[in-house]
């Protein structure tokens, strides 16, 4: 149940067919049929090239093509080269399958080619069921939104989860949650999306640390996975606030790494909004069973193990100052306004680890 009702609120839904199961994957052939195509282009990581070669292996001799070489951030140079195997072989599908790497090259193809994509995700990041795609040319990383990008088709099959190394479980999985509790107190926050932001919530937080004790657990991951989806359709559905900004400033200016930053930033960002969004908060801490948001998502954080201070993963402290400057330049909604003071205080009490704290506001 709604905790306070928007009085007035806008509520899009995004087209998405999705299949959800253990075993599931062994459908794709039949589902690119239900899309009118039989020729898909399948695309992995070079790690995951024999994962690509599986489902390859699922369509008629020699029908699919596989291209092995995403890579983060979705670099031009891989696109392009993809593009030429598109048009080399008669390509009429895209297959994605892997993480936000893999999944984020087949969105790049189907922006230049119109082609409809199946996506099988492998990770907890939510890239399927985004209309988002974020591309890398000259240093430079340019994000857009258009539904020419978002998968036709999901298929989330837990199995293909279990390899999924526990730390990247847990970054992976941290990551997602960030984008639902973002969602709750978003400048386009709707009753529909904050359910699924706290069921989301509620599915990876009790999941994660099953999955660190028993990372071949299939009941935990399958709960992580339906969570991952509903983080990610909220991430697709409404735009994120400070939290995303201070990651993004962080990681882009100090070169931190992406998923550690969102780590160790969450229940910082989380306790400074803590004053101006009180609804949010009480979701929040619902979903995650504890006494309040902040406190809750810093105790989770413990329990996975990941990093817990900006210093421990390599921010210079001599560079809060900038950072705290670089973020007041972002232009974006957020439920509290910040100013220098206040942003430079989080972020020390980030880069010291220090449990996090709400001010007043
Ligand atoms: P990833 O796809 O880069 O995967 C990380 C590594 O883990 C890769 O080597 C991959 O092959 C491996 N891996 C993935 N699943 C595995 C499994 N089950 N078993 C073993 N190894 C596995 O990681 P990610 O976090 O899923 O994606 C990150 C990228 O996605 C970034 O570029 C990010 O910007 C993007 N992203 C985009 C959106 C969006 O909506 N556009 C959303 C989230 C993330």
């Amino acid at each position: 149940m709604e905790d306070v009702l928007p009085v007035r609120f806008d509520y899009h839904a995004l087209p998405s067919r999705v299949l959800f199961g253990a075993g599931r994957r062994r459908e794709t052939p039949e589902v690119a049929r239900q899309l009118g195509c039989a020729r898909p282009l399948i695309v992995s990581t070079p790690e995951q090239k024999d994962l690509a070669g599986a489902i390859a292996s699922l369509f008629s001799a020699s029908s699919a093509h596989i291209f092995p070489e995403a890579a983060m951030h979705t670099p031009w140079d891989v696109t392009s080269r993809a593009l030429a195997v598109v048009q080399e072989n008669g390509v009429d599908s895209l297959i994605a399958v892997g993480g936000g790497s893999a999944i984020g090259l087949a969105k790049a193809l189907a922006l230049r080619t119109g082609l409809p994509q199946i996506a099988l995700p492998t990770t907890y990041a939510g890239s399927e069921v985004t209309p988002i795609i974020g591309e890398t040319q000259d240093g430079q990383k340019r994000t857009r939104r258009t539904l020419d990008v978002l998968p036709e088709v999901v298929i989330y099959d837990v199995d293909l989860t279990l390899t999924l190394p526990a730390r990247l479980s847990a970054t992976s999985g941290l990551n997602a949650i960030a984008h639902a509790v973002e969602a709750l107190y978003s400048v386009d926050a709707n009753p529909v999306t904050s359910i699924q932001a706290e069921q989301g919530i509620a599915a990876l937080a009790a999941a994660l640390p099953e999955i660190l004790a028993n990372p071949a657990s299939r009941d935990a991951r399958s709960r992580a996975q339906y969570g991952a989806w509903l983080c990610g359709t909220c991430l697709g559905s409404v735009g994120m606030a400070l939290h995303h900004k201070v990651c993004h400033v962080l990681g882009g200016t100090f070169d931190l790494p992406h998923a550690d930053t969102h780590a160790v930033m969450l229940a910082h960002v989380v306790a400074y909004q803590a004053g101006a969004v009180p609804h949010a908060m009480r979701r929040i801490a619902r979903a995650l069973d504890a006494d309040n948001a902040w406190t809750g998502l810093h105790a989770l954080a413990a329990t996975l193990h990941v990093p817990r201070s900006l210093a421990e993963i390599g921010m210079p402290h001599e560079d809060l100052g900038r950072a705290a400057e670089l973020v007041l330049q972002e232009t974006y909604a957020n439920p509290r306004t910040p100013d220098y003071e206040s942003i430079r205080a989080m972020l020390e009490r980030a880069w010291r680890g220090a449990a996090p704290q709400p001010d007043s506001l």
